[in-house]
């Protein structure tokens, strides 16, 4: 699956350098913000995996939108990788502070910075360690493309396998049904907003216990909730 890299970055020929490293390492489709609000509403709207976040940034600087972004449920989780020109400890440790993920120095190498992405990546969010997602009935192994709950396996077709992974990258976070869409249909336009429904209802029932994680959010879409309290 593609992931959405998000670059919070107002010098253009930064933001670009990190574009082009990002696509060049693989299967990343970045996008760029030029102020520290763009960046805020970017990661709020969209179905972002990763953010790059400059300190120095119009209107909202980068510990303001890491702030921001970690008080919020949506994006509580979603990993940052703070960027600063400024080699001192104290704004690395502030960043860390603040809940980035991790740092790195300009100037930095391409390649540093693709490899702390994967890295980042790899480490995920809670529940997600490695290629594995585990919740209190749920286990998704993505490389194995194995699915058990209650450990007695599932079987998925492709598609739900698709969809319940990508629901699992934005976990706690709501996707409409255009961007399910997008992520799991590649956008064909001969499926309609229903069919949609129709696979998540049978994804949540082939789940069983773990099929009240995938929560219908009336008028928006789904969000996969990271345990039933
Ligand atoms: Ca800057």
């Amino acid at each position: 699956m593609r992931i959405s890299v998000l670059v919070a970055e107002d010098e253009p020929d930064i933001a670009l350098l990190v574009k082009h490293a990002l696509e060049r390492a693989g299967d990343a489709r970045v996008k760029i913000a030029s102020s520290g609000d763009a960046a805020v509403r970017a990661a709020l709207e969209e179905a972002i995996d990763l953010v790059i976040l400059d300190i120095n940034l119009p209107v909202l600087n980068g510990f303001e939108v890491c702030r921001i972004l970690r008080q919020r449920p949506a994006t509580s989780r979603l990993p940052i990788i703070m960027l600063t020109a400024r080699t001192g400890e104290v704004d690395r440790v502030r960043g860390l502070e603040l809940g980035a993920d991790d740092y790195v120095t300009k100037p930095f190498s391409p390649r540093e910075l693709a490899a702390r992405v994967r890295a980042v990546l790899r480490r995920g969010g809670s529940g997600l360690s490695g290629d594995v997602y585990t919740s209190a009935h749920l286990s998704v192994d993505f490389a194995a493309i194995a699915v058990t709950v209650d450990n007695v396996p599932v079987r998925l077709t492709r598609r739900e396998f698709e969809l319940l992974a990508c629901l699992l990258r934005h976990r706690n976070r709501v996707l409409s049904r255009v961007r399910l869409l997008e992520r799991v249909w590649g956008g064909d336009q001969t499926i309609d907003a229903r069919a949609i429904d129709v696979h998540v209802g049978r994804l949540r029932a082939k789940l069983g216990l773990a099929g009240t994680q995938v929560e219908t959010v009336i008028g928006f879409g789904y969000r996969f909730i990271d345990d039933v309290a």
